[in-house]
Order: C-alpha cells, then structure tokens, then sequence
C-alpha cells in the first residue's frame, strides 16, 4: 500500500513517532492507503518551518511576479497530474470521478487567480492637504494555518491555501483525516515547481487532541483559516481567541432553494438536482431545503423526482457514474441515514429513496416535513432534500432565513424584479439566481450566522492573509 507522508521544511517525513493511519476507500470498504498521523509534536515542528521559511527565506521578499511565477507553474504540475488528483480525491471520498476532474480543473484554477490577483492588486493612495501623503501596503501576515474538510479536499483546500501563498505567506495546512491523500500530492508538486522549503508544509491527523488542535492553539502562528462544521468553527475560534489569532471560519449550511410558480422549470429541476445530489449531497451550499410555489409544485415535484431517480449510481471510480454508492466515511453514514430511520416520527415521508448499498444513501426526497422537523433544521450533509410549498413571497422570504445558518439561497423565477428583491432579503452570503455553484473568484465568498465569519475571495483573502499598513509621509519642507 502506498504511503503518504507529511511534507514538512521541504521534506516528505514520517510521523516522529512512526504513527500511521488507515486510509479507507468508502465504496470498497477497505484500507488504500497508509498516511502519516501527526501529533503536536509534527504540528509543531511543521510551525517551526514555517516560521523559519518566512522570517528567513526568500518567499516573503521575492515579490509577486517571482512567485506568481513559480504558481503558474504549480497549476501547470496539478493539471499534468490531474488523473492522480482525481482519484486520489475520488478513493478517499467516493467523489464521482469526473466531478474529481472538475474539481482539480477548479483547483489549478484557484493557484492561478490567487497568484495573478495578488500580482495585479493596487493599493490605495490617500492625498491629504496638509502636506502629507499617506498610502497603504498590504504587508504578508506570516505563518498561516490552513485546515480543511473532506467534502471538496482539493478545492476548499486551494481556496485558502493559494492566496496565503500568494500575499507572501508561509503556510501550514492540515486536510481532513478521511481525506490525506491530494493534500500531500500537491506538497510534493508545489516543491517541483519551485515553492522553497518550509513554505507550504502538510500535517496530517485527526482534529481534537491531536495535529489540528495543537496547531489551532500554537502561539506562534498568524492566521488561522478553517473550513468545517459550525461546532468545529465554535472550537477553533474560542481557542484562537486566546492567542488574539485571526479566523476565518467557513463553516455549515441549509440552503433554501426557492422555486416561483413563474421559473424556467427545466432549469429550476435540473440546478435543483445538482444542488442536492452532486457530490452526494456533500455539499456545504447544498439547496436541502426547496421551497416550491404552490402552482408549479405537483409539476415540480414530479419531474424532481424523476430526474432523481434517473441519475447513474455506480462505482465513484467509473468515470459514467453521476451518483456515488458511497458516502465519504462509515460515520458519515450513520449520521445521514439517522435523519431517514427517525423521519417518520419528525412527520416526514419519503417520496423517494432512502438506504442505498453498502455505505451509501440514496438520492431522497421528503414531502410533508413540518419545519420544526430535525431535517428541515439540521445540516444533513447529504442526498436529502425536503421540499415544502409556499403561497407567497413574504412567505418563503420568512421560512427561508429561518434557520440559523446563512450561507447560501438559490431563487428560481423569471421576474427580474422579483430576482433582485427576493435576493436582497435572505439572509445569506451567496445567492444564485437561476443557477448553481458557479462562482468568481473576485466576489465575497462566506457565511452569516452559524455559516461562518468573514470572507473569502479576491480582496477579501488579501484583507485576511496581509496587514494592512498605512505609510504616511511629510512632503512639504
Ligand atoms: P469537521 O469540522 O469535522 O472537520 C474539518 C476539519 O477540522 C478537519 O480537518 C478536522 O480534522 C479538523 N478539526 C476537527 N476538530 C478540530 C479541532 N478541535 N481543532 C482543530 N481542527 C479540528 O468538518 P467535516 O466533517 O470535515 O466537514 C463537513 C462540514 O464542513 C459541514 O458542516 C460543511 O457544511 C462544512 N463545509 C463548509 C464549507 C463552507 O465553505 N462554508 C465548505 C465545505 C464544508
């Protein structure tokens, strides 16, 4: 079985104490890989790099266009190695390989914005009269600390990782335990391309009392960037607060989808069923809760069902399979198939769906769930969505942004008016007119309420990963 070190100070090292883990594939069930388990100790010393790259080595001074250089030609390495990647993230997962390929494509495109944008950025200038200039430069903060989910490993990890990078910081990055394996991948190809030692440095292990709770709580480290579970996000920032370390938190979500009585019903069934069943659910912007206009919801929910029914379940490896027969873990599992096993008692039915083979769920919809039920309210993570029909605007605006996440809504209607308003009052960091999933790198990315604090994306990375200062200079004698 192949073996997956931590890639530490330029070096692809074992745990120091020899720690390993069991890396499963969730559709075979069996062990594919062996993966270094870091302690506190491998966390530390992952620290201690990258704080001697960035206070010693050339990557801070170097200046944008050498680094964006040295980007360029990561994103070149990734994509020359996208089959790697892709299965990498598929075995470890169970992502359908081909949403896999989509996945990398997205990632080496990540390294390239994040590199380019930081070349391109301007600063500001601010012309005083008093005989003084003042403008600001956005100094690299230091040593970030990047932990990432397993849901979109590649992605979500390049999301934070790349514009650390990019403004001139060091940078240690701990991925999901389910997910190790892409993680170490683009340690190795970013030391190809040229990324000095200590740079980007990959701890792997488990989060409490082990790698990501010692790094979370290490003194010496400047930023602390988390994608995860609210209650994880809870944790990190209690914990970074006592160091007065700045977070990032991009955490969970129960996005409503809300479809009017005058949508495009083609599109609105088709961005429905990506929005829920992509990835198998596994999606923090996932449209779990879909609202349906009473007009058009027996329609809808016809032709949602059928298209559900209709999508290629398979082995996650064969490139034709739409929908994987696997769920990322056998603890993810449980915990999805849970909300199935009590719905009848939360008043809910299933119209279609429910367990799948082996660790895997299928895509399912509940009809009839009052919205006190656990599955209107809680993040399910998974294949399920519960559709509820609505009279009114005024209606659907209040069940929407009932709940206490806020990271993402979709609206479905051809009114433009209607487009604009409706999307100006849910509470959410992103809304999708029409649409799905698609997102420029230059817009805020993030959460309100339990979905998180601050943003990510274009200035809003470069306002969390550099200090801002201010220079102010006499120029009249
Ligand atoms: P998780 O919170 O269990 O774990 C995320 C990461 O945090 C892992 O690397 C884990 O090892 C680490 N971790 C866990 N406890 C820790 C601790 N005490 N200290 C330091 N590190 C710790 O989340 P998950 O199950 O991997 O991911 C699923 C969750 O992520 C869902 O809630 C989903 O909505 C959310 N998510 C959010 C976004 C977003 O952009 N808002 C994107 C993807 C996933």
């Amino acid at each position: 079985m192949d073996f997956y070190g931590h890639i530490i100070d330029g070096q692809e090292v074992p745990s120091l104490d020899g720690a390993t883990m069991a890396d499963v594939d969730p559709f075979t069930r069996e062990p594919w890989a062996t993966i270094a388990l870091g302690g506190a100790a491998d966390a530390d010393r992952a620290v201690v790099a990258a704080r001697k790259a960035f206070t010693e080595g050339p990557w801070p001074r170097m200046g944008y266009e050498k680094r964006q250089a040295i980007m360029h030609r990561l994103a070149d390495l990734m994509e020359e190695h996208a089959d790697e990647l892709a299965m990498a993230d598929t075995r470890d997962m169970g992502k359908p390989v081909t949403q896999a390929h989509h996945d990398v494509a997205r990632s080496a495109w990540n390294v390239r914005f994040f590199a380019d944008h930081a070349r391109m950025s301007m600063a500001e200038a601010f012309p005083m009269d008093t005989g003084h200039h003042a403008y600001s430069r956005y100094e690299p903060a230091g040593v970030a600390v990047a932990i990432s989910p397993w849901n979109f490993p590649l992605m979500l990890g390049t999301w934070k990782v790349m514009p650390a990078l990019a403004w001139g910081n060091t940078v240690v990055w701990k991925p999901a335990e389910d997910t190790p394996v892409s993680a170490t991948i683009i340690g190795r190809l970013a030391l190809e391309a040229g990324v000095p030692p200590g740079v980007l440095n990959v701890v792997h292990g488990y989060g409490p009392d082990s790698a990501g709770a010692a790094l979370t709580s290490n003194a010496d480290v400047d930023r602390i960037t988390f994608t995860g579970e609210s209650g994880t996000g809870k944790i990190i920032s209690g914990v970074a607060a006592r160091n007065l370390v700045p977070v990032s938190l991009e955490l969970g979500g129960k996005g409503a989808n809300i479809v009017f009585d005058d949508a495009a019903i083609d599109n609105a069934v088709h961005w429905a069923v990506q929005a829920i069943f992509r990835n198998a659910g596994q999606i923090c912007l996932s449209g779990s809760r879909v609202y349906v206009q009473s007009g058009i919801h027996d329609e809808f929910i016809e032709r949602f069902k059928a298209a559900a029914e209709a999508l290629k379940a398979g082995d996650p490896k064969d490139p034709t399979t739409e929908f994987p027969l696997a769920l990322a873990s056998e603890e993810h599992f449980t915990k999805v198939s849970s909300y199935l096993d009590t719905i009848e008692l939360d008043g809910g039915k299933i119209l279609t769906g429910g367990l799948g083979e082996g660790w895997s769920v299928k895509p399912t919809i509940i009809v009839d769930a009052p919205p006190t039920a656990r599955v209107c309210r809680e993040e399910i993570f998974g294949p399920v969505a519960v559709v509820q029909k609505f009279e009114t605007e005024d209606d659907v605006v209040a069940a929407a942004n009932d709940t206490r996440y806020g990271l993402n809504a979709m609206v479905f209607t051809e009114n433009l008016s209607r487009a604009h308003r409706v999307s100006g009052r849910l509470k959410a960091g992103t809304v999708w007119v029409n649409c799905f999933f698609i997102r420029d790198l230059r817009a805020p990315f993030g959460g309100v309420g339990d979905s998180g604090v601050g943003r990510e994306g274009g200035n809003f990375s470069r306002e969390f990963f550099t200090e801002p200062k201010a220079v102010i200079m006499q120029i009249d004698q």
